[in-house]
């Protein structure tokens, strides 16, 4: 049996500055109790592991008093959070990811020229969710070209890109979408690193004859990367860690793939190739 692992596999920029800031506020000693708002990562595991160290986890703001400390995960929070945030005086640790952001930005802008909003992406994702809220939630929310079909004419629009979609539906909504714009301004806010997590999982996917993606069952990203290898990977499968990999699947000549969504740790990844690896005595490409 040979492993190949894919390139870019893991955490990402965002997800790994994110993920030591909330360590870093552990060993705090000034008594404040510290919130992420919405889980940190979706990976379970971390974040129970923070949950024990004491940072929870909430959905909502109401139950925060002065003077608490709340994280704010790489998806960011619509604008309106913020003033909410600020009137009660908590203290704001903000990991939105700067390629979020620069989403958030474009929307505030043009629609405060005038512009309509297109997001798209999956509506119920907090990172659209929080962007739409950059644009008074007026966004017209695209899940798939369906969703194109179904819009009126419009005048002038903005389109973006929740970050971590696939180039194909990107070009193929946007296709669309220039039938029914007479103005359209577009931003391909795919990022980087979801492009090459992507093209990488691709690449592996095509000579391997099973497919591991390691990731959050709720993880949007991690789900695309499940659908791009089994295009040409019949035996794809997704994990959330090395026990849920039950070796008698594998044949003794299969190529196994390896890829794993951006919230995934290093050391998940790396259990996942040692349980394959360690029992079928093997190489990997490292
Ligand atoms: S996937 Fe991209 S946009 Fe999302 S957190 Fe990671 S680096 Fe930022």
């Amino acid at each position: 049996m040979k492993i190949l692992i894919a390139d870019n596999a893991g955490f990402c920029f965002g997800v790994k500055r994110a993920v030591k800031v909330a360590y870093d506020q552990i060993n705090r000693d000034d008594n404040r109790r510290t919130y992420t708002y919405g889980e940190l990562i979706h990976n379970p595991q971390v974040v129970r592991d923070l949950e024990d160290k004491g940072i929870k986890t909430i959905d909502g703001i109401d139950n925060l008093k002065e003077n608490d400390r709340i994280i704010i995960r790489t998806h960011g929070i619509p604008e309106k959070t913020y003033k909410d945030l600020k009137e009660k005086k908590i203290e704001l640790i903000d990991m939105t990811c700067p390629f979020v952001k620069r989403v958030q930005k474009i929307v505030n802008g043009y629609y405060k020229k005038g512009y309509t909003i297109v997001i798209i992406g999956d509506k119920n994702h907090p990172e659209v969710i929080g962007v739409n809220g950059w644009c008074d939630n007026s966004a017209y929310v695209i899940e798939s070209v369906n969703d194109v079909q179904l819009l009126p004419y419009i005048d002038k629009a903005c389109v973006v890109a929740q970050t971590t979609i696939t180039q194909k539906m990107w070009e193929d909504s946007l296709n669309l979408l220039k039938l029914k714009v007479n103005e359209l301004v577009s931003f391909n806010t795919i990022c980087d690193a979801t492009n090459k997590r992507q093209s990488s999982a691709e690449e592996i996917s095509k000579k391997a004859d099973v497919m591991i993606v390691i990731g959050g069952k709720n993880s949007s990203n991690t789900q695309k990367l499940k659908r791009i290898c089994e295009k040409n990977c019949k035996r794809t499968i997704q994990v959330e860690n090395a026990d849920e990999i039950d070796l008698s699947i594998f044949n003794d000549n299969d190529i196994v793939g390896i890829t794993a969504g951006a919230s995934t740790p290093d050391y998940l990844i790396q259990e996942v190739i040692n349980k394959i690896a360690i029992n079928r005595k093997e190489d990997t490409n490292g």
